[in-house]
């Protein structure tokens, strides 16, 4: 028989990506006893699960260099330096856009780290399966491990799950995709390893590649124009695999897994056949999951809108920075981008994280409340470590006041270096 276990915490985050790790230790140094609960076995989501090793999002398009996150986004970058070797952010000179390249293995190690020094007890392997709800607030969630169920009660929670589950769970309103129920692709990344430093990386080459694979009559070959990337071990990333999948659904995840491991034996074949310096190329490592971008949605206070991201808007309510252009991956087509005004950022308001009808339930990451574009520039993963922390210190603050109001959660950001 499984016994039953019951733990009590001031603050629980759902989900342990870029937006829940920032959420918890945001909470933790508020003062709140705070618990992170995460079904994979390490932290990152997308960023250690699906290989997504370039952070876009802590820093704008303008020039000279505009870092636009700050507080425990920051503290990750500066643990990864710790790491080392020290990160480098890298503009790209056509589209000035600025990444921060970091390996799935440092991320996990530096998210640990982190978690560990706020104080925040972390829980893996652990999925959160149900929620209960008296009037307004969430008070306790249902989990599962192998030794079967357990029970948590808090103050206030942050759903970071970027699925949205915590909220479906509680009954919350959410939005799958679109106004058309349309979500953007899902996208295995490909660790390529056996091609020589000095090999250049010229994107139109794997295009052509593509292409003549496709002309030879493979049919196993989605986009043509991707995002490939050299690694500081020498590795290639490669982002061209694109599946259509519902990424709530497991009958759909599973056919598109497995379609997509086919593709990326089919793109590593015509790299090889036609990219030069990739003859000896092998594939090091597939996901490991198929990269999700897109599922569900919250409804919060406020809508952010696209309007609102292309015009750069500022909100008195503000509480954190999104200074990524908007991008949009239709399965097969190559990202069609749009630039926020004057190449810098918008604000993102307290509202947008605030879930409509609960007094204690805020949202982080890719899930916030937004339109179809604001979400397309939202989603990235240094903009989720800043609506994470926001989260994160929301929480802990209404376990404390009714609802907080947007100047303490302002003024608590700022004692901990975030930019606001
Ligand atoms: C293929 C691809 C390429 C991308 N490229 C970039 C890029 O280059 N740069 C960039 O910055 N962003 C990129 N993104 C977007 C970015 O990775 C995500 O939007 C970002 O990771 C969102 O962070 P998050 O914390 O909200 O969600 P996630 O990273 O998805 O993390 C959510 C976490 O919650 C956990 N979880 C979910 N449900 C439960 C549950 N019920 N119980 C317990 N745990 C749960 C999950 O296991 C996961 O770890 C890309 C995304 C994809 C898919």
């Amino acid at each position: 028989m499984f016994k039953q276990r019951k733990l009590e915490f001031d603050v629980v985050v759902v989900g342990g990506g870029s937006a829940g790790v920032a959420a918890a230790v945001g909470a933790a140094n508020v003062g709140a006893k705070t618990l992170i609960v995460e079904r994979n076995p390490y932290f990152g989501g997308a960023g250690t699960h699906s290989s997504v090793f370039s952070y876009c999002g802590f820093f704008a398009q303008a020039e000279p260099l505009q870092q636009v996150v700050g507080g425990v986004g920051a503290q990750f970058l500066e643990e990864l330096s710790a790491i080392g070797p020290e990160i480098e952010p890298r503009r790209n000179p056509a589209s000035g856009n600025v990444i921060v390249i970091a390996d799935g293995e440092k991320s996990k190690y530096a998210l640990d780290r982190l978690l560990l020094r706020a104080g925040v007890v972390p829980r893996l392997h652990c999925q959160v399966i149900g929620a209960q709800v008296q009037e307004n607030r969430v008070v306790e969630i249902e989990c599962v491990d192998h030794a079967g169920r357990l029970t948590v009660s808090a103050d206030a929670f942050v759903d970071a799950s970027g699925e949205a589950d915590l909220t479906t769970l509680a009954g919350g309103a959410v939005r799958f995709g679109d106004d058309e129920g349309q979500v953007q692709a899902g996208t295995l990344v490909m660790r390529i390893g056996g091609v020589a430093r000095d090999v250049p990386i010229v994107r139109e080459l794997f295009t052509e590649a593509i292409q003549l694979g496709k002309q030879a009559g493979i049919d196993t070959l989605s986009k043509e124009k991707g995002m490939v990337l050299r690694l500081a071990s020498g590795d290639i990333l490669a982002l061209f695999v694109d599946e259509s999948v519902n990424g709530l659904d497991a009958a759909s995840l599973t056919a598109a897994e497995m379609s997509a491991r086919q593709q990326a034996w089919s793109y590593l074949d015509v790299f090889r056949r036609h990219v030069p310096g990739f003859e000896s190329a092998y594939l090091i490592q597939t996901g490991p999951a198929l990269g999700i971008r897109e599922t569900r949605h919250v409804r919060g206070q406020y809508t952010l809108a696209g309007e609102d991201v292309l015009s750069g808007v500022r909100h008195l309510d503000a509480v954190a920075r999104g200074g990524w252009p908007v991008e949009i991956h239709q399965p097969g087509a190559p990202a069609v981008y749009q630039q926020i005004r004057d190449k810098s950022y918008y604000d993102i308001p307290l509202r947008s994280l605030a879930v409509d009808g609960f007094s204690n339930l805020w949202c982080a990451g890719r899930i916030i409340s937004c339109d179809a574009i604001a979400f397309a520039s939202a989603r990235v993963m240094g903009t989720a470590f800043a609506t994470g922390h926001a989260a994160g210190v929301a929480a802990a603050q209404s376990t404390r006041f009714t609802h907080p109001d947007a100047d303490l959660v302002r003024a608590e950001l700022l004692r901990q270096g975030a930019l606001v």
